[in-house]
């Protein structure tokens, strides 16, 4: 791999630490839970206890308090080992922060200590079934009604849908204003009206539960407001490029795993008398897909510094997702190549690897809104 300057030797350590759990705790059972379509629940305990979750947040609430690189070996080390089913990412980098960042104190001390734990998995639930890039056009509603606020509607592809037991629900507070009448509530999957639709069944991540979520006059209270009334927008574009930049750490770490071990196959498998390395179209084909990882790899690093100095703006985050989730789908598919009709086969990891890797230009913001994003920047700057 390209030398990095990102991380310190303790950093080196956590690795290590996390490596060694998923090779004991989650790679010999990821297969089994790829045909439940949904990891072991006791597995997000079990990620709590080694401080594997939320391991930014402050020491009050439980947390470890380091920076977001522990959050980034985490997802590279779940990336590397193919173990698309952990939607630990998710809850820590992308849902867990919105309680951090816009809670009152009260809801911090009531949810934050449970996420940390493992006790509380979380989702974020923003996309509809007529609705996804085009978030202004949500239709869930949420109407006052003296002290409490009452829910209705329906969401779908939300991700940890089947365990979450708390949900942050993106809902219309005023039909007529707009992006300025969109606030975000904090829903416990134990309320009356909330239900889990099916775990979807998915083209891959298929031991990620994947679900459509319904809301039926489910009353909440006051209190379970997240933030401003009206503000949920202005919220998630603000979150939106620590989410970005966490699917753009996992893109490139998982495609550089799959390069790695197409190395190995290559220089393994024989044909025509002589392993398939020593064809010169298989040599140009790894050289080329190393050099755009490199290089990619050095941007991605430094937009995780940008992001600790607070300087990744909204289309750097952008560009970062595009860049790394396009090479990604690219990269792989040649190492599929390589690997022949094995590669076609569900136990070989590039096989399972293609296909998580296509929902990464989808979900986050798909490839167009990404363009979208960073043109808007460029023309505004022009
Ligand atoms: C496995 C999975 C997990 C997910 N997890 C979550 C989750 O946890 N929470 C959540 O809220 N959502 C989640 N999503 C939803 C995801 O974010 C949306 O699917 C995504 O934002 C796209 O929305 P859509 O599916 O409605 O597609 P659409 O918005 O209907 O887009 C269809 C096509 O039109 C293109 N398009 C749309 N607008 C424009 C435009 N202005 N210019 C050019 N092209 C455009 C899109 O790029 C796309 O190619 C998940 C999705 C999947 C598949």
């Amino acid at each position: 791999m390209f030398p990095r300057t990102l991380f310190d030797s303790d950093q080196e350590l956590f690795r290590d630490s996390v490596r060694r759990f998923i090779e004991t705790e989650i790679t010999p059972f990821h297969a089994q839970w790829e045909k439940d379509g949904c990891v072991d629940r006791a597995l997000w305990n079990k990620a709590g206890e080694q401080g594997f979750l939320c391991p930014t947040l402050p020491e009050a609430y439980g947390g470890v308090e380091v920076d977001f690189r522990y959050n980034v070996i985490i997802n590279e080390e779940i990336a590397r080992a193919g173990a698309s089913g952990i939607g630990w990412g998710l809850h820590s980098d992308i849902a867990v922060p919105y309680i951090l960042n816009y809670g009152t104190e009260e809801q911090k001390q009531r949810y934050l200590p449970g996420c940390i734990s493992g006790e509380l998995v979380t989702a974020i639930a923003m996309t509809e079934p007529g609705t996804g890039s085009d978030l202004q056009g949500v239709k869930t509603t949420a109407v006052r009604d003296g002290d409490d606020w009452i829910i209705n509607g329906s969401k779908t592809f939300i991700t940890n849908g089947q365990h979450a037991d708390l949900v942050i629900v993106v809902a219309k507070t005023d039909k007529s204003a707009g992006a300025r009448g969109i606030s975000l509530f904090l829903v416990e999957a134990s309320r009356d009206g909330y239900s889990r639709g099916s775990n979807l069944e998915k083209v891959g991540m298929k031991a990620q539960d994947t679900s459509e979520l319904f809301f039926e006059d489910v009353r909440v209270p006051a209190q379970n407001l997240l933030g401003a009334e009206g503000q949920g927008f202005v919220y998630l574009m603000q979150e939106l490029p620590q989410e970005r930049l966490s699917v753009a750490t996992n893109a490139i770490s998982n495609t550089e795993s799959i390069l790695e071990q197409t190395v190995q196959y290559v220089s393994d498998r024989k044909a025509f008398g002589k392993p398939i390395a020593a064809f010169q179209n298989t040599q140009f084909k790894l050289a080329e897909c190393k050099t755009r990882v490199d290089a990619t790899r050095v941007f991605v690093d430094r937009c995780v510094e940008l992001h600790l100095e607070g300087k990744l703006d909204a289309a750097m985050a952008a560009e970062a997702k595009l860049l790394t989730t396009e090479l990604q789908g690219q990269v792989i598919d040649e190492c599929l190549q390589l690997h022949g009709g094995y590669g076609y086969m569900w136990e070989y990891p590039v096989a399972r690897a293609w296909a998580d890797a296509r929902v990464q230009r989808i979900y986050a913001g798909t490839s167009e809104v990404m363009k979208l994003i960073i043109a808007r920047q460029m023309l505004e700057q022009g």
